[in-house]
């Protein structure tokens, strides 16, 4: 980010809501205007592929959560990674790896991942 125009501090940005807010660290100067998130207007099919061979029950619930496979299903497809678990847009997956990370299952994102 650049440099305040009153008093050449240093601009953070940040996202709140649907608005992009630029704040100086230095002198509190602090505008906001609407912001569309990137990651909402990538048209790309991302994919969640499951790395992890040694699931714990905490991670195949968590699978299962942004699955919807059962317990059974789920348990096979950990002895047999790597495997797509699901795909969809970056929302999508945005949501659903949170469920992945908090249960701290391994998992690779293709094609690259990048918010
Ligand atoms: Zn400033």
């Amino acid at each position: 980010m650049g440099d305040c125009w009153e008093c050449g501090g240093e601009l953070v940005s940040e996202i709140k809501g649907s608005s992009l807010v630029v704040t100086c660290s230095k002198c509190g100067m602090s505008i906001a205007r609407s912001w569309s998130e990137p990651i909402r207007e990538d048209p790309t099919d991302y994919k969640i592929i499951l790395t992890d061979s040694d699931c714990s029950p905490a991670k195949l619930k968590a699978i299962a959560k942004i699955t919807g496979f059962n317990y059974l299903t789920i348990r096979k497809i950990s002895q047999n990674t790597p495997q797509e678990l699901c795909q969809g847009w970056a929302t999508v997956i945005r949501d659903k790896k949170k469920y992945l990370d908090d249960a701290d299952v391994k998992y690779i994102i293709e094609p690259k991942w990048k918010y």
